[in-house]
């Protein structure tokens, strides 16, 4: 590796003035596992790091009027303690649970996850299904989006150039939505997802589903939700034949492709079964409320 400046800013406006000084030569450091990992291959022509790790609005979790704000650089290792995840989130606990191993989920952000964009992304799908938001910091100020248009192509974000991403918000409405997720790989641990899923829905005073949502990873450029088996479940009985059908639905809304790991088909195979289990899952949950 060549040797490079570090700078640890504690403001955002800090971080971004040192990206914009820097230019391409500049890289975001947030837990580094695959910054680093990246720039040990890769080397590169990078002059500084820009630790963003010591911002105070990067960090911290808490519950506002507006939902639940996770800082993006808060680790896997304190989302799955943090009583607020716990209560209000268990499928985002669930997720940060399946990422590598102790190493990883102690140095690893939920934020670098995602600004990573990789289409196995854990943290994406259960954020998906509970309609999360980012905001974004950038030289013009802040500005908050949904999560689903955060995610452009692999390893590609909406982000532009000296933009940061400062949290993310799932909100009031979701909290404790019941939901489940999924992660299919090779091993138990330090694998990455051949597929991941994620579903959420609401059981309204007829027992019938409402606002359902599926997401799924590892089987299109990025994480993607399934609308048209959304669409499909919802204002109808949670049938075991109603989830079946949803699930084929989500199987036609993917893209997967034949790798080393696994063929397209197998993943077909692994979506149908995932999402089916998600969404029986959400439901068993939500008919106990
Ligand atoms: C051994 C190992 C196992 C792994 N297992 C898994 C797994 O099971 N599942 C999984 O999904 N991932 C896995 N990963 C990938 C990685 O750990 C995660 O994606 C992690 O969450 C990345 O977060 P980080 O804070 O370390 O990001 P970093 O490595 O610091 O940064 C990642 C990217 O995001 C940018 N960045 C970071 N923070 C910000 C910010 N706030 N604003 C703008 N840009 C930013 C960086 O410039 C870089 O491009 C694994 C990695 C390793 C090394």
């Amino acid at each position: 590796m060549r040797p490079f400046e570090y700078a640890a800013p504690t403001t955002a406006q800090e971080a971004i003035a040192l990206l914009a000084e820097h230019g391409d030569r500049a890289k975001v450091l947030g837990g580094g596992t695959d910054l680093i990992v990246d720039l040990k291959h890769k080397p590169g022509n990078i002059s500084i790091l820009v630790d963003v790790t010591s911002i105070p609005e990067f960090l911290g979790i808490e519950e506002t009027d507006e939902g639940l704000r996770i800082g993006s650089m808060a680790k896997y290792g304190e989302i799955m303690e943090h009583p607020l995840c716990l209560e209000y989130t268990p499928e985002i606990v669930a997720a940060s649970h399946t990422v590598g191993a102790v190493q990883t989920r102690n140095l690893g952000t939920i934020g670098g996850n995602l600004v990573t964009c990789v289409p196995s992304a854990d943290s994406a799908p259960s954020l998906l299904v509970l309609d999360a938001e980012v905001t974004i910091a950038g030289p013009d100020g802040n500005r908050r989006i949904p999560l689903q248009e955060f995610f452009v192509g692999p390893r590609k974000t909406c982000l532009q150039p000296h933009e940061l991403l400062m949290e993310i918000w799932i909100p009031k409405a979701n909290l404790g939505k019941p939901s489940h997720f999924l992660k299919f790989g090779l091993r138990k641990g330090q694998a990455l997802a051949l597929v991941n899923a994620a579903a959420a829905i609401w059981l309204d005073d007829k027992q019938q589903i409402a606002e359902p949502r599926i997401a799924i990873g590892a089987v299109a450029p990025t994480p993607i939700r399934a609308p048209k088996a959304e669409a499909h479940l919802a204002g109808k009985k949670p049938t075991d034949e109603l989830l079946t059908e949803a699930a084929e639905i989500a199987v036609s809304e993917c893209k997967p492709i034949d790798d080393f790991r696994a063929s397209a088909n197998y993943r077909r195979q692994l979506v149908r079964t995932m999402t089916f289990r998600c969404l029986k899952r959400s439901v068993e949950i939500a008919s106990k409320r």
